[in-house]
């Protein structure tokens, strides 16, 4: 059986084809027993604009697309105010492609066997600026168990390129007077496109 570096080395060198089934089909830890959709990711492919959140809830298993759920309407809707649009210069991905029972928080074995997925995208993708949106994004991607508050606001990169940190759309829906910071975010890292 070939370990985790091949198995790795395998998803880096796949095409989107390539990649979108092999997420389809993934086996790789037990969520593949309890999914009823895997959630590859949506949008523009070549976007300059990169959002990562969590991992597929109810509504995401149930289409096959993230953010599709209430937290999902919640960021279109903080996307449009600051002129972005789901799938129009932007791509929506998760650090999970399927869904943990009862949305339970990720497993480090379950982020571990799914990154490789995430990180192709964002090889193929080519973002000019990543948002993690959430502890789990920002941990997964930045390789830190820094606490959002202490990530926000500031500049990080991943594999060189641009990340900003913010909350999770589905944590401001229960804390609504953290959607100004969450705004602030946005301004943030769209002032920071504008500068690239
Ligand atoms: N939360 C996430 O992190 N991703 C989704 O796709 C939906 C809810």
């Amino acid at each position: 059986m070939a370990g985790a570096d091949d198995r790795a080395a395998g998803i880096f060198d796949m095409d989107w084809p390539q990649l979108k089934e092999a997420v389809s089909g993934c086996q790789a830890c037990e969520l593949c027993k309890t999914r009823n959709h895997t959630v590859f990711g949506v949008g523009d492919e070549q976007a300059d604009w990169l959002l990562v959140g969590e991992a597929p809830g109810a509504e995401e298993d149930a289409h096959g697309e993230p953010f599709v759920g209430q937290a999902g309407r919640l960021l279109d809707n903080m996307l449009a105010s600051v002129g972005l649009k789901r799938g129009a210069n932007v791509y929506i991905a998760n650090v999970l492609k399927c869904r943990p029972p009862g949305n339970r928080n990720p497993e480090s074995r379950e982020v571990g066997q799914c990154s490789p997925y995430l990180q192709r995208q964002i090889q193929l993708i080519k973002p000019k600026l990543v948002i993690a949106m959430g502890r789990f994004a920002a941990q997964a991607l930045l390789g830190t168990d820094a606490t959002i508050g202490s990530l926000r606001g500031k500049p990080h990169r991943y594999r060189g390129v641009p990340l900003i940190v913010s909350y999770h759309p589905a944590y401001l829906l229960r804390s609504l007077p953290e959607k100004a910071k969450a705004w602030e975010d946005l301004c943030f890292a769209r002032r920071t496109m504008a500068g690239l």
